[in-house]
């Protein structure tokens, strides 16, 4: 991994005393965890030196057009990259070929299978009382429909929970909609609070005999979009055909519906799922000066949904963690730990990139992970400075935000995970820096096909980046050790 490297081993391992000895060419496994076993977290903060080199980085990203530039690379050069794809194996081939000319070391592709789920064509029509097409898209995983779609009658709930009050004879047979709303706000819990229906829908209708879902998009669009997004089959239920219709469309079968006449609707869907391929993990690394051995993680994941461009979801997320390292690595002071920048593969049909991530370190290596962050949230601007780290590493995030607050950068609290991909390292007690990107319009434009390149401004992209930048810097030159957090088993996010 990291070779012929200065490596300051004493400061971890007398614990206290800045005292540093030369290790040229020796990989030396020094864990933030072992010197952890310590009792009580010591302060960590940046130097005087680190927070002055940190402003001018700050500076520096917010001069540069290179994030928007290669986001305008990867959308035009490579589009789509949804898991299995043709596009998915292209983006893997553009990040590894941009972080070398890049100069990054290390790139390298580590392998993580993925599934490969072709969406084919799907309609969703009223057929009573007051025929209609709607704007539909198939939500990801979903079966097919035989070959001349399912007409059924429509019954709706708003819920997951509203659905399972129900009796059976009031869903057997039919196409269960869902017509919870998703709320708009900043931190995204809008879409947490309504992206159950997608999830669970589907197994908690075929549990009550239903023979379809539709939903009414989970997104905050009034456009005729529609969005898509995956579902989870329950082992133990059957498997039905899933559609999500668009905001305008669902309102329309909702006045249908209070006509009080029966609704028909007709769905057909021609998705299938096709042996699962081999992708990859994209990683690259500025190698770090005298604490190379531990590794400051950023980044974001590679594949996206195919209706659009893959832009906001989540190709500014890479973009900004490749920005964010490439402009820390040209610094002085140069940065003491290793900056390593991820793609992660397959978010989207379930995390495959993240939980392989973990299992190719070992846990030797993941304990080497002093922090970890990733975008994953559109391309800004950043509104929060959130973490997840040792209550007495707390000052490192005050000095981030010192850094950052010009920016428009709240404040924000010490709970926060920092991403879906993050999961599976901070359940190994790594500790999370969390930059909260703006949501407010992010789900007008998510899993749709306008995730597109024109939705991006470029200010809001710079001013992520800044804000990256300066804390993956910050966190990459704070002294150390670096403690571990208490382990959730079962945090989400
Ligand atoms: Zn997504
Ligand atoms: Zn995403």
């Amino acid at each position: 991994l990291v070779t012929g490297v200065q490596t300051c081993a004493l400061p971890i391992l007398l614990a206290r005393k800045a005292v540093c000895v030369l290790l040229a060419g020796a990989t030396v496994a020094l864990s933030a965890a072992t010197a952890s076993a310590a009792n009580g977290a010591k302060t960590i903060e940046p130097s005087k030196a680190a927070l002055q080199a940190a402003a001018q980085l700050r500076d520096r990203a917010l001069q540069s057009n290179d994030a928007y530039d290669w986001l305008a690379a990867i959308s035009t050069e490579v589009g789509p990259r949804q898991a299995g794809s043709r596009g998915d194996a292209a983006g893997v081939a553009w990040l590894r070929d941009k972080l070398t000319a890049l100069g990054f070391s290390n790139v390298r592709t580590p392998e993580v299978i993925v599934p490969h789920w072709v969406r084919g064509e799907a309609s969703f029509e009223v057929v009573a009382p007051y025929p209609q097409n709607m704007v539909t898209l198939a939500i990801g995983g979903s079966i097919g429909t035989p070959e001349d779609g399912i007409t059924a009658p429509v019954v709706m709930v708003q819920d997951v929970p509203a659905l399972q009050a129900l009796k059976r004879e009031q869903v057997e047979g039919k196409i269960v909609y869902f017509a919870g709303r998703t709320e708009r706000t900043r931190d995204g819990s809008g879409y947490g609070k309504a992206v159950r229906s997608r999830q669970e829908g589907p197994s908690a209708a075929a549990t009550l005999g239903a023979v379809g879902i539709v939903i009414r998009s989970i997104g905050t669009s009034n456009n005729r979009i529609a969005h898509t997004g995956t579902l989870t089959y329950n082992i133990g239920a059957p498997r039905i055909p899933a559609v999500a219709i668009s905001n305008p469309d669902a309102n329309l079968l909702e006045r249908q519906l209070a006509s009080g006449k029966p609704v028909n609707v007709r769905m057909r869907v021609t998705a299938r799922d096709l042996p699962q391929v081999r992708s990859a993990n994209v990683i690259g690394e500025i190698p770090g000066t005298d604490l190379a051995n531990e590794i400051v993680l950023v980044g974001g994941h590679l594949d996206s949904w195919d209706p659009g461009f893959g832009v906001q979801d989540d190709g500014a997320g890479v973009i900004i963690a490749m920005a964010a390292a490439k402009l820390a690595a040209n610094m002085e002071p140069k940065p003491r730990r290793t900056i390593r920048v991820i793609g992660f593969a397959n978010e989207e049909f379930g995390l495959s990139g993240a939980f392989k991530y973990p299992a190719d370190e070992g846990k030797e290596n993941v304990d080497r992970h002093a922090f970890a962050m990733e975008a994953d949230l559109g391309a800004g601007p950043v509104w929060k400075l959130s973490a997840r780290v040792p209550d007495a590493h707390w000052p490192l995030i005050l000095g981030i935000h010192r850094t950052v607050k010009n920016l428009g950068v709240e404040l924000g609290d010490n709970k926060t995970g920092g991403g879906s991909d993050l999961g599976p390292l901070r359940r190994q007690g790594v500790p999370t820096l969390a930059p909260a990107l703006d949501a407010t319009h992010y789900f007008d434009i998510h899993h749709t096909p306008n995730d597109t390149l024109e939705q991006v401004d470029p200010a809001k992209l710079k001013q992520s980046v800044a804000v990256f930048a300066v804390s993956v810097y910050l966190a990459a030159m704070a002294n150390g050790p670096v403690e571990r957090i208490a382990t959730e088993p079962n945090a989400r996010n």
